[in-house]
């Protein structure tokens, strides 16, 4: 179990103008092998922000996560990813082959790219949200039977709620209704692509240890 949790990546300078990437700080410079306590780093170490959070943390929400297992662990490319809608609790309303579900645990949506929707200036649909979201999802539409891997999916209820709140409209989007095409270039594809940098980083110091880099991660 503990190898599936997320452990954070630190990035350190101790010989400019080389970085150093790792789980944890080592005794010895990695690039020069000076010891560190004798020779500390030249700025203080910091966390690399993860691009994951647990949904039930983040409200007014699109959640993704892949389809099968962890970002971490299993991402590839081409992995299905299943999206959801959180509500002002961080329960993820979200559509399967089994019909509507309402995620309120906290492990199904551990570790999840989060995109906030409102932002505090939207008390408006921040008051709305909650009820719009329930009515929605509980139409007849959302049933295991109606469910189609292609065209009746997790992308239809996101999309559908947002648009049934008008959400584009509200966002002062120049098209309206939010489609299959636009949803995933505005909302989805720049986070998957950013979260896939930092996939490849951790794999990387999971089996070297170190990373270094001479240009700056973030
Ligand atoms: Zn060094």
């Amino acid at each position: 179990m503990s190898s599936l949790r997320e452990r954070g990546i630190l990035c350190f300078n101790h010989c400019s103008p080389v970085n150093v990437l790792c789980f944890e700080i080592p005794d010895d410079c990695p690039v020069c092998g000076v010891s560190l306590d004798s020779s500390p780093c030249l700025s203080p170490p910091f966390r690399i922000p993860s691009p994951f959070a647990n949904a039930k943390a983040i409200p007014y929400s699109v959640v993704i996560k892949p389809t099968v297992g962890t970002f971490l662990q299993d991402f590839k490319g081409n992995s299905n990813l299943h999206v959801g809608i959180t509500n002002s609790k961080g329960a993820v309303y979200n559509y399967d082959e089994g019909g509507l579900h309402k995620d309120k645990d906290k492990y199904s949506w551990q570790q999840s790219i989060s995109i906030p929707l409102l932002d505090k200036y939207d008390d408006e649909l921040m008051e709305l949200w909650d009820e719009c979201l329930e009515s929605y999802s509980s139409s007849e539409l959302w049933t295991p039977a109606r469910y189609d891997e292609t065209t009746h999916n997790c992308y239809d209820l996101a999309i559908g709620f947002l648009n049934s709140i008008s959400y584009g409209e509200f966002k002062g989007r120049s098209e309206a209704q939010l489609s299959r095409k636009s949803f995933c270039t505005e909302y989805i594809i720049p986070h998957t692509k950013k979260a896939a940098r930092y996939i490849e980083l951790y794999r990387k110091i999971e089996s070297l240890k170190f990373v270094k880099k001479e240009e700056s991660y973030c």
